[in-house]
């Protein structure tokens, strides 16, 4: 069998929230001067609901109807056996792949937006605002938004705004409101085209305008990646691959995902780590984060309190950082050009229930065009990472002789992406890693930040 069936029933009717299963609480968010940011806080940028998921305890959260029936028209996702990719690596592992890839945006994204959404139409509110690297962020918005009426301004990095004009067309044609960033349009972007009028923008500054934006019109902001919240709604992804995967007769003895945020890869492996947790796993099942060596947050960053953007208007966050004030070189995959990583899986990496692998972007595309040439879907330069990790795992098992079970996440496709793909098959794909000095002076400025 190369594929799971896809029944209506594997599609759960409740999400659930590691909270109470990690192995310490999490520290607090802050603000600048020290002091605990409170639910109440949040409630000026976030829906109430949100907020109240953000801090939840409980382990399982309903998922409204109105969601789950917008999920049914692409979940389940399929689980896949990549027997082919095995076949070519030669390797005695079991590669299975879950494939986020057909919902309408293109990827993961929507499992959440479509959630916050939902909770934001329900509040009443009128407008959101948020940010785009690349566009999937930005177009999985702007698809939620179509479905409850709801206005959605989007600030894209300029610099993929002018060079990735298909996602912006995406966005525009399910409604939302595109604006290059740095932008007129807030304080924050003012700052920094003053700087540089030909500023190429940055996720991080991204955020800053449209968290100001929210703050001042009285919108919602909704974020992508990150909070608990976001990562609450992608356990979809793990708690369908569980059932799926026994259909095959089969339990991971990896789970791999790419990591910007961490929303995806923590959508897929929280609900193996539950049954980790409470004795109903298979196997002594291994988790593994895999980041771009160009943004190495978890395999060369510190776990400090940082802000989630880059003009300091966000709350500080306990979490692996290179530091706020890291300008992420302009690699193509645009989703994991992150400073940052989710609080989360933070705190299960530097408890070691989680491990971390870098690759350069070279390696990563030559794994997603060998992935391409056997499975045929092409990986999103952001899920061609997990793909590269996947890849030597399987060539490690053939060393070792082992029947190794490998599952990852193929958090989406990259037909969207082939300005990149052209670059790495053309040769002209750079590579850029930080130096150390460089991480450095990023990092001493982190921590002056909380003394
Ligand atoms: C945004 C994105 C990512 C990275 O974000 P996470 O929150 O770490 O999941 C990974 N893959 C794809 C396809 C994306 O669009």
């Amino acid at each position: 069998m190369r594929k799971a069936i896809n029944a209506e029933w594997f599609v759960p009717t409740r999400w659930y929230n590691i909270l109470p299963d990690l192995p310490e609480s999490l520290p607090p968010y802050l603000k600048p001067n020290g002091e605990v940011v409170t639910p109440q806080d949040f409630e000026v940028l976030f829906a109430k609901e949100l907020v109240r998921q953000e801090f939840s305890q409980d382990r399982w959260i309903p998922i409204p109807s109105e969601v789950r029936d917008i999920y049914l028209t692409w979940r389940p996702t399929p689980l896949i056996r990549a027997k082919r990719l095995e076949e070519v690596l030669k390797t005695p592992a079991r590669i299975y792949y879950k494939f986020e890839g057909i919902s309408p945006p293109g990827s993961h994204k929507p499992n959440t937006a479509v959630a916050q959404l939902y909770y934001i139409a329900k509040e009443g509110v009128g407008r959101v605002t948020t940010e785009t690297g690349a566009g999937q962020w930005g177009s999985s918005v702007a698809f939620a938004a179509a479905f409850f009426q709801v206005k959605a301004t989007i600030y894209m990095v300029r610099a993929s705004y002018l060079q990735k004009p298909y996602r912006r067309v995406l966005m525009e044609l399910w409604g939302a409101e595109v604006i290059p960033s740095p932008s007129e349009r807030t304080e924050s972007g003012r700052k920094f085209l003053a700087e540089d009028p030909n500023h190429p923008g940055s996720l991080g500054i991204a955020i800053s305008e449209a968290v100001e934006d929210a703050v001042k019109t009285g919108s919602k902001y909704v974020l992508g990646s990150v909070l608990n919240h976001v990562l609450i709604h992608q356990t979809v992804i793990g708690l369908e691959a569980l059932e799926q995967i026994r259909q095959f007769g089969d339990y991971p003895d990896y789970v791999v995902g790419a990591c910007g945020g961490g929303s995806s890869f923590s959508g897929l492996f929280w609900p193996f780590y539950y049954e980790k947790k409470v004795g109903k796993s298979e196997k002594d099942v291994k988790f593994l984060a895999v980041e771009p060596a160009a943004v190495p947050t978890l395999t060369r960053g510190e776990y400090l309190y940082d802000f989630g953007d880059t003009a300091g208007l966000t709350p500080l966050i306990k979490m692996y950082t290179i530091g706020h004030l890291y300008k992420p070189p302009p690699i193509h995959a645009g989703g994991l050009r992150y400073h940052g990583c989710a609080p989360t899986l933070s705190l299960l990496v530097k408890h070691g229930e989680v491990n971390a692998v870098a690759y350069g972007q070279r390696e990563v595309f030559e794994a997603a065009k060998l992935f391409a040439n056997t499975e045929g879907f092409v990986p999103a330069p952001e899920s061609a990472h997990a793909v590269k990790a996947v890849v030597e795992l399987a060539l490690e098992a053939k060393r070792s002789g082992r029947e190794t079970v490998i599952l990852f996440n193929l958090s989406g496709h990259g037909l969207l992406d082939l300005s990149a793909y052209d670059d790495f098959l053309t040769g002209a794909m750079q590579e850029a890693v930080p130096t150390s000095e460089e991480l450095a002076r990023c990092l001493a400025e982190v921590r002056k930040l909380t003394g």
